[in-house]
């Protein structure tokens, strides 16, 4: 696929961000990445963003040694019985 990677456009820059995490973007891509990361306050925030939801739903989902507490029954039921209502 060719894009062109002097310019990234904000669109493009989203497309390119698991590539970004996971570590397999291009020389070239990696270049105009961190470039267009740099320059756009907007991708940079988005980024950063990106990265606590990623790190957040890992120590929800991962964490053996502190996990997430036991949800109160009354609770769910509050939930189930607000959605109904909505
Ligand atoms: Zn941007």
């Amino acid at each position: 696929m060719a894009h062109d990677t002097e310019r990234l456009s904000c669109k493009a820059f989203i497309e390119f961000i698991d590539d970004y995490l996971a570590g397999t973007q291009d020389a070239a891509v990696h270049k105009a990445f961190q470039a267009h990361v740099e320059s756009c306050p907007c991708c940079g925030c988005y980024l950063e963003h990106y990265k606590k939801t990623i790190d957040a739903a890992k120590r929800c989902c991962c964490n053996r040694r502190d996990p997430m507490p036991e949800i109160p029954d009354h609770l769910i039921d509050a939930i189930l019985e607000a959605r109904e209502q909505a």
